[in-house]
């Protein structure tokens, strides 16, 4: 994945507090409460992973800490003292929370932290402290309730922005003492559009990655830069061969572990339902013992695919031959 395009979640580059075309309605609500000074000291901005939610929050944390007049500016200015510390991707009023050293949760010790940071002495006076802190899901109870006592009484002038999924998995106490926002995700039209700005693929193909992670920009971004949707089409005609005996299991199985194994699961789960939904609309009785081979399969790859997210981790190539052996077994079809 390194060298892709993931979402950025690390530094602090926003851009001059740039944020995605589909979260602007989230933007001007934001600005039109920092701009009536109706700030809540807590947010938890909730939505998808891979839709940009991690620049939205660096954005506010510009936007908030940016020194021109904000009746003036929808966007921080780029150009004060502030900006200029964001865009070199660190500001020492700044604390980003998010789990370490290749650990999934966030530890106590890190939330201890936020004390001293909103304690430091600023580097201007008044300043406001932002603590980021993503994913929330991450922080376990040790660290939640911790968090908490900061939440209920915050150490100094402190804004809170928090990152989740959904708020289904966080403390009530902390959902509960934060204003909660959702992020909406882009249309398939915005995502298209997006990745129109991005990548000089043709629009089918921008289409086909867009399809493959809906709702999720960045997720169909990283598909693009690594051929995803180009490599699909290929395998697509790869497993209509494999029914018609023109390729062999064990090339195509080859050709599939070139990409991750969810990837070429994926489409063959699709295609099984694309067919069960084209065959159900024929007359019955000719078409029913292939629905009903079709379920069959069906089912196999969701037991290989899950035998695949399980920590078992069988040998791939088999998985991948075991399956293709089955869909060779399929009578000749579309
Ligand atoms: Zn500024």
């Amino acid at each position: 994945m390194n060298g892709m395009t993931n979402e950025p979640t690390g530094n602090l580059t926003s851009a001059g507090g740039s944020h995605y075309p589909w979260h602007s309605p989230t933007w001007q609500q934001i600005v039109n409460q920092q701009r009536r000074g109706r700030l809540a000291h807590a947010y938890l901005f909730t939505g998808l992973p891979d839709t940009g939610r991690h620049q939205f929050v660096i954005s506010v944390a510009h936007y908030v800490l940016c020194e021109a007049d904000k009746s003036a500016h929808n966007e921080a200015c780029g150009q004060c003292r502030q900006c200029l510390l964001f865009a070199k991707g660190y500001h020492p009023d700044v604390l980003q929370v998010q789990p370490e050293d290749g650990s999934r949760a966030i530890k106590i010790d890190q939330v201890r932290q936020i004390a001293d940071h909103v304690q430091q002495t600023s580097n201007q006076a008044s300043a406001t402290k932002v603590i980021i802190i993503q994913p929330a899901e991450a922080l376990g109870t040790a660290a939640a309730n911790s968090l908490l006592k900061s939440l209920e009484e915050p150490p100094g002038k402190a804004l809170f922005l928090l990152i989740a999924d959904s708020g289904d998995r966080l403390l009530a106490t902390i959902r509960s003492r934060c204003q909660n926002v959702s992020l909406p995700s882009p249309s398939f039209s915005d995502t298209q559009a997006w990745l129109a700005t991005m990548s000089a693929a043709d629009s089918d193909t921008l289409a086909s990655a867009a399809a493959l992670a809906p709702q999720q920009p960045f997720a169909a971004l990283r598909m693009l830069e690594e051929g995803v949707p180009a490599w699909r089409e290929i395998l697509t005609e790869k497993l209509t061969s494999l029914r018609q005996g023109e390729e062999s299991v064990t090339e195509v199985a080859r050709f599939c572990e070139k990409q991750p194994v969810a990837h070429a699961i994926n489409l063959m789960t699709e295609l099984c339902t694309h067919q069960v939904r084209s065959l159900a609309v024929e007359p019955q009785g000719r078409t029913s013992a292939q629905i009903r081979q079709l379920l069959k399969l069906q089912r196999e790859i969701y037991r290989v695919s899950a035998q695949q997210e399980s920590t078992s981790n069988p040998n791939l190539l088999m998985s991948l031959e075991y399956l293709l052996s089955q869909w060779q077994e399929l009578p000749p079809g579309r």
